[in-house]
Parts: structure tokens; C-alpha cells; sequence
């Protein structure tokens, strides 16, 4: 950050990978100053595979982070991934000879990386003071200041000011929470429905394994060291694949009770459980998966949520970012790379050299107009996913046929329109910009 005085300050709640691609990038402009506030003492999430596809790559290399996502997921130079990369569809509850339904091969990359490590990398990549660990926000208030800033409160009994705040902090949003009641209470009380996740009536059970644990298969690797697999059952399906350059295979196991999609869950979200439960979920399934289970340990269950569609995801200086926007089913593998797409926007415009105090708030509604639309399509193509691999839609008769063009369809979005003609869009959308700003190859 240069001495003199900074353009605006961005205040960005949460450090995980929307908050930290934005902060990074936002922390390579000399006129802008960025703080990002973490609830959490450290950035080290203990987490597991991630997958992102072509226009999250893209993503991140106009915010110049594909140098250090190449080397967490050991990622060729250009992007490119195995040209034959996807996945094998399989029919796996009917007996223990499951059957290949289909063989996807997607047209774009696609590539894993164990998301702590992406997040670590990151982190180190930020300036000295950018970064404010054990820092809980509990509330934002509008200031009552000619510029309208946003001061933000933490649990500690501590605050901060800042001229844009920006909402990353997760599927429990609290500046969702904070810009959603102050609407309500300002006469709009049918914006309370937006504050609580949503149970998608799914349950995920998952860990990691290492690959060396699983056992070969006619002489050589286990399939799913091979490829992506996605065992498909009724109500109930299995993925697996490898990470860390093959060093482990993330799985998990959904079992799904549709009627229950809305209702509350009532346990912790996330929690420990016993081995036997995922045995007895998956049992009578395909021989090759019996193999993936036996080697499962440790296992967390989730209650999968996810964010109801929102009416918008700016209000005046606050934006909404990645899961505290969007948050989706994970049958697409597609949350962190919309909020990395996000990040990419915002990061575009808020760097941009027109962008100031005076129009900050329609730089904001630009990022939400390119963004919402599209963010709101993968949330409802990744729930039907989850609905066609476990039969749910009644496509699986006529050898799968009306099942394996559907399955094409719900992915088509992943090779949809270049980010660079979302940024300019977004460019156009906030008034007064003009020019085009170093780092973004627009
Ligand atoms: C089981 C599972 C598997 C997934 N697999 C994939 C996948 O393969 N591919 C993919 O693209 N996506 C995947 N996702 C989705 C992906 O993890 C999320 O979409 C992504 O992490 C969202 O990033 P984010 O930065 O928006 O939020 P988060 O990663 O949730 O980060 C939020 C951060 O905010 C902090 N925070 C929260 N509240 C506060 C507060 N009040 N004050 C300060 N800080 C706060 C948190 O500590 C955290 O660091 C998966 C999700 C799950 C649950």
C-alpha cells in the first residue's frame, strides 16, 4: 500500500478461498487498502478435495493466482488437463456387478487440489497487516458519513470502518444475516426467509483415503485411481477421486431423503460417525465400491444446506461473495469455483481505476447482475445433478439414453461464456468507468 492516501477501503469478511483470492488480488493495488477479518486463529482449514473446472482456471489467472494454484494441484503450465478427463457414471446398487452407464468426457479441464493447502498458499501471499486472525464479526452498521461507510463490530467488543464491506464469510453469513434483517426491518419482512440455510434433506458421508490402502483390480490400479467415479443408486449415491497427485482418493457417500428437502436439521452439521453407518448405507452395492468402503476411516457426516435463491446480492457498500451468496449442493463440485468466479468480478472491479467512493455501490450492483444470474443457474443444475444419479426423475429407462443427454445438458454451463466478457459487462454496467487497468488482461 503506497503512503498516500488510498483510493477506498475494502473490508472483506472471512478468509476463506472467495475472501483471500479477493484480498490477495485487491493487495497488489497501491491505491487501495485491504483488511480481511477471520474468525478463525488461523487460515489452515481442515478440509478436503476440491475440485474446479476451466472457468475457475481462467478465474485465476486474471486475478494472477495460477502460478500458485498450478503448484498445489500440480497443474500443467497453460491449464490444460488430461484431454480425457471426466467421469464414469455407474449403476452400482442392483447387485455386486454394477454396470458403466456412461463415460462423460467434459470439454474443459479440470483439476483437484486439497483445499488447506490452496488456502495456505494464499495467505502466504499476503502483505504484513492485511490479514486480522480471531477477529468474529457479529453486526455491520451504514455510518452515517457523506461517503456512507461500513462499520463493522467483532465479538471481541472491537470495530473497523471500511468504504466496501464484503460478505465471505460462508454459508452462515452473518453480513447476510446483518444486510437481510436491516432490509426486514425497514419494511421489506419478507427478506427474513433468506437468513437461514436450507437442508437439502441430504446427508454426505466422507473422508480421505490413501491411495496406496486401496487394493488392485485385475492386476492394476483400483478404477477409481484411474478416473472420477460416480456410483449411481437409488436415493443414495457414492463419488470418488483422486487428489494431491494421486496420493489420496476423496470419497463420500449421499443418501438422500427427498421428502425431508426444506426441513430443519437439528443435529450439528457436521460430525463424527461410525464406520459401520456408511458399511450398512452402502450395503449390496457393486463389488468395487465395497473395496473403496472397506478402506474408509474416520468418516464425517455432513447435513448437506445450501442458500435459498437470493433476491440480490448487494445492498448499498456491502456485497454477498461465494457460499454467503450461493451456497450450493456439491453434485457439480462447484461452490469454490463460483466463488472464485466472484472473486475474479469484484476483484476486476473494485482495481479498476474509475472505480472510487462516488460509485461504489454500482460497481457493486454490476458485480451482482453478471453474477447472480449465473451463480443461481449451477445452484439449480447442481441439484438436478443430484436428482438424476439417484434416479429420482424417472429418465433411467430406453438404456439410459434420456438419462445420459440430461446428464450433458446439466453440465453445459462449464463451458459457457469467457469471464473476460463478464468483467466488461460488469465494466459497462457501473457508470462512469472508462480505460482498462493493468493486471486484468481485459
Ligand atoms: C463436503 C463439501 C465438498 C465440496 N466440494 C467442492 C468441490 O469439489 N468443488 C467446489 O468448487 N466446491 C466444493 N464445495 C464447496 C466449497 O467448499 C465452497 O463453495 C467454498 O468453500 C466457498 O468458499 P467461501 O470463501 O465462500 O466460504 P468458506 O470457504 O466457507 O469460507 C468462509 C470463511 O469465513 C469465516 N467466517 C465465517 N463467519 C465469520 C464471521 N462472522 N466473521 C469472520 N469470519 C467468518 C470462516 O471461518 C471461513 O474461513 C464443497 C463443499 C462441501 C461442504
Amino acid at each position: 500500500m503506497s503512503s498516500s492516501q488510498p483510493r477506498f477501503t475494502v473490508g472483506i469478511c472471512g478468509g476463506g478461498v472467495s475472501g483471500l483470492c479477493i484480498a490477495v488480488a485487491l493487495s497488489r493495488c497501491p491505491d487501495i487498502e485491504v483488511h480481511v477479518y477471520e474468525a478463525a486463529n488461523s487460515f489452515k482449514e481442515i478440509g478436503a478435495g476440491v475440485m474446479i473446472w476451466g472457468r475457475a482456471w481462467r478465474a485465476l489467472s486474471l486475478l494472477g493466482l495460477d502460478q500458485v494454484f498450478r503448484e498445489v494441484a500440480g497443474a500443467p503450465a497453460d491449464g490444460s488437463a488430461d484431454p480425457q478427463f471426466g467421469f464414469d457414471y455407474r449403476r452400482s446398487d442392483l447387485g455386486s456387478e454394477g454396470f458403466l452407464i456412461h463415460r462423460h468426457v467434459l470439454p474443459y479441464p479440470g483439476h483437484n487440489f486439497h483445499r488447506a493447502h490452496f488456502l495456505d498458499a494464499l495467505a502466504d501471499l499476503l502483505p504484513a497487516g492485511v490479514a486480522h486472525l480471531g477477529k468474529r464479526l457479529v453486526s455491520f452498521t451504514y455510518k452515517n458519513t457523506p461517503t456512507g461507510q461500513v462499520g463493522l463490530h467483532f465479538v471481541d467488543g472491537t470495530s473497523a470502518t471500511c468504504d466496501v464491506l464484503l460478505g465471505c464469510d460462508g454459508i452462515r453469513s452473518v453480513v447476510r444475516r446483518c444486510m437481510f434483517e436491516g432490509l426486514a426491518r425497514d419494511g421489506r419482512p419478507q427478506l427474513t426467509q433468506y437468513i437461514e440455510p436450507m437442508w437439502t434433506g441430504e446427508i454426505l458421508y466422507r473422508c480421505l483415503i490413501p491411495s496406496e490402502e486401496l487394493p488392485l483390480k485385475n492386476g492394476g490400479k483400483h478404477p477409481v485411481l484411474q478416473r472420477p467415479i460416480i456410483y449411481c443408486g437409488n436415493n443414495k449415491h457414492f463419488f470418488g477421486y483422486s487428489i494431491g497427485r494421486q496420493k489420496w482418493v476423496n470419497v463420500g457417500g449421499f443418501v438422500t431423503t427427498p421428502g425431508r428437502r426444506g426441513d430443519t436439521w437439528e443435529e450439528p452439521w457436521v460430525s463424527e460417525c461410525s464406520v459401520q453407518e456408511v458399511v450398512e448405507s452402502f450395503a449390496g452395492w457393486e463389488r468395487d465400491l465395497q473395496d473403496i468402503i472397506k478402506c474408509v476411516e474416520r468418516p464425517m457426516k455432513w447435513a448437506v444446506h445450501q442458500v435459498k435463491p437470493l433476491p440480490f446480492f448487494a445492498h448499498r457498500h456491502v456485497a454477498l461473495v461465494g457460499d454467503a451468496a450461493h451456497a450450493m449442493t456439491t453434485h457439480q463440485a462447484s461452490g469454490a469455483e463460483q466463488a472464485i468466479e466472484d472473486a475474479c468480478v469484484l476483484a476486476a472491479l473494485l482495481s479498476h481505476s474509475s472505480v472510487t467512493q462516488a460509485n461504489l455501490s454500482q460497481a457493486l450492483k454490476a458485480y451482482e447482475r453478471v453474477r447472480l444470474p449465473i451463480a443461481q443457474h449451477v445452484m439449480a443444475v447442481s441439484a438436478a445433478t443430484g436428482e438424476l444419479y439417484e434416479m429420482r426423475n424417472g429418465l433411467n429407462g430406453d438404456g439410459y439414453s434420456a438419462w445420459i443427454s440430461e446428464l450433458k445438458t446439466l453440465w453445459r454451463w462449464v463451458a459457457g461464456e469467457d469471464l473476460k466478457t463478464e468483467i466488461n459487462k460488469a465494466l459497462v454496467m457501473t457508470r462512469d468507468i472508462g480505460g482498462t487497468r493493468f493486471q486484468y488482461k481485459l
